[in-house]
């Protein structure tokens, strides 16, 4: 005899969708309490009634599901809207800044390990968009704060050679490879340093524990977004060994737009 399936119950942001078969999807999902967990919906592409419109990216949804063991896939029972973001759909920039940061959290997840201040962030960052105007400095923040809750914070704080700490007026070389930076005595010439000043350094720094509230204070002048932009893309594709699509297609947007 088998023991019944216990239903487990979470909220969870949708991460991506993949179509299973004709009727049926594959939705990942960001949780409260699971981490990412991956989930078998049937026949949610025919039943509205069922699963009315909730697998959108970067929805919230409370989540009923079963499964056989934690590397299984689970089925989906039930999946209702907690909350749509509807202000963040409508504006075109927004809403590919939000799949940016769903995409970037898809990455650095492993299935089923939990962090719910990874959770946290993305209902803290999601907030933000539907109340502030999109910015440079809402997106470099999320990738810091991103990189830290995931275990891949670049040392930006001290030379990672002779470890004297950031000195304002001074120039400083990021290396990817060594997630961090050298100050110009210690920098020997590699091919991948990227030259960083310390107002950039300082404005990561301050970025990634800063009170979210006072985000929205911060402009990032053009040389500290280009630099801050170089050096955490060039990092996060380095960790992850890919280049992020939908930073590209962000990117590709804005720079028609703005
Ligand atoms: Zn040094």
């Amino acid at each position: 005899m088998t023991a019944a399936r216990e239903h487990l119950k979470t909220t969870g942001f949708v991460l991506r969708t993949l179509s299973y078969s004709e009727s049926d999807l594959i939705v990942s999902f960001y949780s409260h309490d699971y981490g990412k967990i991956k989930g078998i919906a049937k026949g949610a592409k025919r039943s509205k009634k069922r699963f009315a419109n909730v697998f959108e990216p970067f929805s919230l949804t409370n989540i009923i599901f079963t499964r056989k063991s934690r590397d299984m896939l689970a089925f989906i029972e039930s999946c209702d809207i907690i909350d749509h973001y509807h202000d963040i759909r409508q504006d075109m920039e927004k809403t590919l800044i939000a799949s940016y940061f769903i995409d970037l959290t898809d990455h650095f997840s492993p299935e089923g390990k939990k962090n719910e201040n990874i959770f946290l962030l993305l209902q803290d960052f999601l907030l933000l968009l539907t109340k502030e105007k999109a910015s440079d400095a809402v997106v470099r923040f999320f990738e810091m704060r991103l990189l830290k809750l995931a275990g891949f914070e670049p040392a930006l704080d001290c030379c990672i050679v002779c470890k004297t700490p950031v000195t304002n007026g001074n120039s400083y070389y990021f290396h990817a490879g060594e997630g961090g930076i050298t100050c110009s005595a210690c920098n020997k010439t590699q091919r991948y340093e990227q030259p960083v000043s310390a107002g950039t350094v300082r404005t990561l720094l301050l970025g990634k524990d800063m009170d979210i509230d006072k985000i929205k204070l911060i402009t990032l002048t053009d040389s500290l977004a280009r630099e801050s932009r170089s050096i955490l893309t060039g990092f996060i594709s380095h960790v992850l060994g890919r280049e992020v699509k939908s930073l590209k297609v962000m990117e590709q947007v804005r720079n028609l737009y703005l």
